[in-house]
């Protein structure tokens, strides 16, 4: 097989980018080439597209975007036997070292020297998938069924990071749970969640598009629209807090039982407020999971926290959880009934020249006609 070429969008500064054609060698022998068919787009790629940078990391190279993807398998390096040519995959898209402590003990998210594509981490940068062609180790790609979508497959990714905020929660059969932020990864957590057992989800959100849309799809059991104002002061902040777990736990529930605080409290959003209230909204002895970023130093009430044995667990992406986020799909299809993971989906852009487009999309709250917007893919036939 000769070198091809992958044609992409990679970002140069703030809304800019350039268009490129790159040489693409033959995949490697452990490596797969891909068609990338789906890339979903999520707050990480949002942040650099408005800022050039996601936080402290900054773009030091032209940037391909995207990691939540799945694609076509064209073509096999020559130690490959699965998948095949013609396979549809989700792609993992961090690789780690797989030799230091903590890729030993299956804790490969934590792993120093993991590469990530479509982050400014890595040195060169690690491209993202908003780009026709890519190779990447088989090892990390997962074969779909075929009832499975390219779509839900690139849903895997953020999939997988809810399925780790549920096992790092230790989400128990029966229990209850309440999610801040219900946005796409707070509906994921909710689905995971009911998954491993939750009985009773209510979900908060300042916009009420997004609680009634997350009520109305089955996502959560019962909604809270918060209150948008800002605090004038630390104690305002957390009298709000307070106020707006007070809100959540008062909740009624279908069969008219209240709900109470939860056992777990997912944190979806990154906003100090919304850490404060987790830790008000969860029971004694419950869990608060941050999974939501975006605020580098966050005052919490800690003292509430440890009166009460609130533990405060943080979430960085996922190890092993495709497998779960998988069945968790193919369940939630054969049950029309519940949720939906592609529902989520609400616009969709066709070709990787468009992507500047479709993250100017997925940066509004709605789009021209209206029409609220949750996840956005950018679909690819080339
Ligand atoms: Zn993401
Ligand atoms: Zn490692």
């Amino acid at each position: 097989m000769t070198a091809g070429i992958s044609k992409g969008l990679f970002l140069t500064g703030p809304r800019e980018f350039e268009a490129q054609e790159r040489i693409l060698p033959p995949p490697a022998a452990d490596e797969v080439q891909l068609a990338v068919r789906s890339t979903t787009l999520c707050g990480s790629d949002l942040h650099y597209f408005q800022k050039g940078c996601n936080g402290s990391i900054e773009v030091r190279e032209p940037l391909c975007l995207g990691h939540e993807a799945a694609g076509e398998v064209v073509a096999i390096g020559s130690n490959v036997t699965n998948p095949r040519v013609g396979d549809r995959v989700a792609v993992e898209c961090g690789i780690p070292c797989e030799a230091c402590d903590l890729c030993l003990s299956n804790r490969y998210n934590l792993c120093e020297k993991l590469r990530f594509r479509g982050s400014g981490s890595a040195w060169p940068h690690f491209q993202g998938t908003m780009q026709t062609r890519i190779n990447h180790p088989a090892k990390w790609v997962h074969l779909l069924p075929p009832e499975v979508s390219y779509d839900e497959g690139a849903l895997l990714e953020p999939l997988a990071v809810a399925v780790h905020a549920c096992r790092r929660a230790g989400v128990q059969p029966g229990s209850t749970c309440t999610i801040i932020g219900a946005g796409p990864i707070g509906l994921l957590c909710a689905i995971a969640a009911r998954n491993a057992g939750c009985v009773k989800i209510a979900i908060a959100d300042v916009v009420a598009d997004r609680v009634a849309f997350a009520v109305e799809k089955t996502f959560a059991d019962t909604g809270f629209v918060v209150t948008s104002k800002r605090a004038g002061s630390p104690e305002e902040s957390l009298a709000m807090a307070r106020d707006t777990a007070k809100s959540i736990a008062g909740l009624t529930l279908v069969n008219g039982s209240t709900l109470g605080p939860t056992d777990y409290t997912f944190e979806c959003t990154g906003i100090e407020v919304c850490a404060q209230s987790a830790i008000f909204a969860t029971k004694r002895g419950g869990k608060v999971v941050l999974v939501g970023m975006g605020t580098p130093n966050v005052s919490l009430p800690i003292s509430d926290a440890s009166a009460r044995e609130v533990d405060i667990v943080p979430v960085w992406r996922y190890a092993n959880c495709y497998g779960e986020a998988l069945q968790i799909v193919e369940a939630s299809r054969k049950d029309s009934s519940g949720p939906q993971v592609a529902e989520m989906i609400t616009h969709r852009c066709e070709g990787v020249v468009n992507v500047a487009e479709a993250l100017a999309l997925a940066g509004c709250p709605r789009d021209e006609d209206g029409k609220m917007v949750m996840k956005v893919v950018v679909s690819n036939k080339s």
